[in-house]
């Protein structure tokens, strides 16, 4: 007999190990309830992310850095969500970071500092996801409903198990054709949500020769909208020699050249930063990372729920684009989905298809 590797029946599938995904996994099983999560990525964090780079430089010699290439950090909107981090992360898991701002720089939005998960972006949806199965490398691309309950495909191929709800916390884009079978008005509204999309310049130089003074920069005309000094980031320290840079452009540019190569991409964005700068850039290694769906383009409208549920089909959606417009917005709707979910009452776990 081949006995499953997995426990065969869970309360809730949960799809999307971003932060909103990893909330709701959470608080359902920190409320007693058999949760699974699974995650195209080969970790969690969605677009709180940290990218690894490597190169070999002419001697041979492999190196390696870590930088945070997408959100770079959460504002205290709200303190429950600083203090639901915190609790997840520890006493030293979460790092405030108060940017010395170029002169002539777009003024940050947020008043405090930004809080970073420590050591990287992705920390905040593991430590969320500490003792809940999840598999990554799983991207799902059917929900098929029978009378045991749901089960996910991806490519053919089933996760095995059965589960009583499926939550899908994803990009819009992403979650609308599996909406689709199942609930066409959701999905109809998801397909038309907007999602601003972002390219991102990443790279390692020598640090520039003069100090800049400054450690961002917002600029108020050209392709970037937010240029960082990843290494000034408390726990994101780099060798002396070397500066790191993250530069994101801003939602316009990034709609025009969303399909530019990204040699050329990389050419306009460094060039971009060189100006903003001030002296040329001598990179050690760089690429750029194009983000379809970063932000959210539009508000929410008062009122409106930040998260989808329906009972009878046992189906929920969220995400920051049901919940605003960022991390925090994210969690809001991760957590109201959760709470959304209890509220229907537990269902038996049972293994009868
Ligand atoms: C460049 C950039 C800058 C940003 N700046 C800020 C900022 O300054 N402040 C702020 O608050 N927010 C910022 N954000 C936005 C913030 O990162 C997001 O709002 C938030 O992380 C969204 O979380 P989520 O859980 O809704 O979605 P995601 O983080 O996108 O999580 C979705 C998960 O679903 C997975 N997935 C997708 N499709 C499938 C599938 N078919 N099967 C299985 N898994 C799937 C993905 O791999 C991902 O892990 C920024 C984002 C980017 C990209």
């Amino acid at each position: 007999m081949t006995v499953p590797r997995f426990p065969p029946h869970s309360n809730v599938a949960i799809v999307g190990a971003g932060i909103a995904g990893a909330t709701c996994a959470r608080l359902l099983h920190a409320a007693g309830q058999v949760v699974r999560a699974v995650d195209k990525s080969r970790g969690a964090g969605g677009r709180m992310a940290t990218k690894r780079l490597e190169w070999t430089d002419a001697q041979g010699a492999t190196h390696q850095a870590r930088l945070d290439h997408g959100a770079p950090g959460f504002a205290i909107g709200d303190r429950a969500f600083a203090d639901f981090a915190g609790a997840a992360l520890g006493p030293a898991g979460l790092a405030a970071w108060t940017p010395a701002l170029k002169a002539g720089s777009r003024p940050l939005p947020e008043a405090g500092p930004l809080l970073l998960p420590q050591p990287d972006m992705p920390a905040l949806c593991r430590a969320l996801l500490q003792g809940i199965e999840v598999t990554w490398s799983f991207q799902v691309d059917r929900l098929l409903r029978g009378p045991g309950g749901w089960q996910l495909e991806a490519a053919g191929t089933l996760l095995p198990g059965l589960h009583d709800r499926v939550v899908l916390a994803l990009p819009p884009a992403q979650a609308a054709p599996l909406l689709a079978p199942h609930a066409p008005a959701w999905a109809a509204q998801a397909a038309q949500a907007v999602m601003e999309p972002c390219w991102t310049l990443i790279g390692v130089a020598q640090r520039p020769a003069r100090a800049t003074g400054w450690d961002l920069a917002q600029p108020t005309e050209g392709p970037l909208a937010w240029v960082m000094r990843a290494d000034a980031r408390p726990g994101r320290a780099a060798p002396a020699d070397e500066a790191h840079w993250v530069a994101h452009a801003c939602p316009s540019w990034a709609r025009t050249h969303l399909e530019q190569p990204a040699a050329w991409v990389q050419a306009q964005l460094a060039a971009a930063l060189e100006a903003c700068v001030g002296e040329p850039i001598a990179w050690t290694h760089a690429t750029v990372h194009r983000w379809r769906y970063a932000r959210p383009g539009a508000p929410r409208a008062a009122g409106d729920a930040p998260h989808w549920w329906d009972p009878a089909l046992g189906l929920g959606v969220c995400g920051d684009f049901l919940g605003g417009a960022g991390v925090e917005d994210a969690w809001r709707s991760g957590q109201a989905l959760s709470a959304a979910v209890l509220a229907n009452g537990p269902r038996p776990c049972s293994n009868a298809p």
